[in-house]
């Protein structure tokens, strides 16, 4: 298949998350909402179910879950709850609510009232001191309990054997996309940033087999092509989540190509892989405890420094000029990190923008000035 054919595709996968759920229903399987961050889908998928991702929508608009939340809860937690209460969400079977920040940790009780017996609302709180072995046992028992939820709605148990093969084809899964991100970076002539993002978003709406498959089809035509020689400029993309046609057409518009990301709906998701062997329970539990230089999980080296230095070693690395980092509103905790991210991008001499962004956002103007102002910058480094 062409790489023009791929790209459609992902395209109107990224666009028509609803048809995906249609779709699933219609083959008579189950679908589970999963809500960031760092859920184990692997044991959704191992219960033959499919993992339906939910980041808010950059279509909708704050309505019926004002009822539940507090304005400043940011608009991605907000827009995940608005599409469970105005249908669109109706024909998921159950959700996953990670509690992993301020909001989430308040929202997943908001979640669980506003739905009541609609569907399934499993909690899920992750360990802070996730590497140490009581964290490690706090993140297995709860694990366990997705488990036994997972089995309630299945009928029957999920079985070890099958965990382990879903953490294999979860692991093929994140080696792929990490593969097609290098690759993005490449022949970013060919993968833009509006392309780059929905190939990324579609992994969150189908089958990670099915997924992995075509993206493997996409990198292997992608391999053939030679590297390009770009003549814009590079950036690296930072935040939680940056999937707005609207917002990357403006990078387009300025020959800006994203070399790499430390985005948490991209590559932050895809970074670590679990152990394939052993107790599959504790497979995925340690590859949480893996986990690292993200602003959401605790850092008991805090005061180094670490995870803003491995970011601006990051746009080094990719040959990017520059970073963009998209503040989601009202998101504590990239606020809080932004002074030390700061200090380490000015410390490596390495030119950025903050961008203050939400989901609501229809009017691209100021942004597009300051993206069109910050390109000019860099084309002069
Ligand atoms: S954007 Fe920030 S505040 Fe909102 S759910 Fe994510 S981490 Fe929490």
């Amino acid at each position: 298949m062409s790489i023009e054919v791929l790209l459609n595709e992902f395209k109107e996968i990224a666009a028509n998350p609803a048809k995906q759920l249609n779709d699933c229903k219609a083959a008579g399987k189950k679908a589970i909402g999963v809500l960031p961050y760092f859920a184990p889908e692997e044991l959704v998928y191992a219960a033959g179910m499919m993992p339906f991702g939910i980041w808010g929508s950059n279509t909708k608009t704050i309505n019926r879950s004002k009822e539940y939340c507090a304005t400043f809860y940011c608009t991605i937690a907000q827009l995940a709850l608005e599409m469970l209460l105005d249908g669109t969400m109706d024909q998921l079977d159950g959700i996953i609510t990670p509690t992993i920040c301020d909001t989430l940790r308040p929202m997943s009780q908001n979640f669980r009232v506003s739905m009541g017996d609609k569907m399934k609302v499993i909690f899920l709180a992750h360990p802070q001191n996730r590497a140490k072995e009581y964290g490690i046992t706090f993140c297995m028992k709860q694990y366990g309990n997705i488990r036994k939820e997972l089995e309630e709605l299945k009928g029957s148990p999920i079985s070890d054997e099958a965990i382990l093969d879903a953490i294999k084809v979860y692991n093929k899964s994140r080696a792929a996309r990490r593969k097609f991100v290098k690759l993005a970076n490449e022949h970013c002539d060919v993968i833009t940033p509006i392309k780059r993002s929905a190939v990324l978003k579609a992994s969150y709406f189908m089958m990670k087999d099915v997924y992995t498959e075509k993206l493997e089809a996409l990198n292997a035509e992608l391999e053939k092509l030679p590297v390009c020689n770009w003549k814009g400029v590079k950036v690296v993309t930072s935040g939680i989540i940056c999937d707005n046609p609207k917002l990357l057409q403006i990078f387009e518009d300025n020959n800006i190509a994203i070399a790499a990301d430390d985005v948490a709906h991209e590559s932050r998701m895809i970074r670590v892989d679990a152990p394939e062997e052993g107790d599959p329970m504790r497979a995925l539990a340690q590859q949480f405890a893996m986990q690292d230089y993200d602003v959401l999980l605790y850092d008991p080296a805090s005061e180094q420094n670490r995870r803003a230095e491995f970011v601006a070693q990051m746009v080094k690395d990719s040959g990017a000029q520059g970073l963009v980092l998209f503040m989601q509103q009202f998101c504590d905790p990239e606020e809080m990190e932004y002074p030390s991210f700061k200090k380490a991008l000015d410390e490596a001499d390495i030119p950025h923008i903050k961008l203050g962004v939400d989901q609501q956002m229809r009017d691209f103007g100021q942004a597009s000035t300051a993206i069109q102002a910050f390109a000019d910058v860099l084309s002069t480094r």
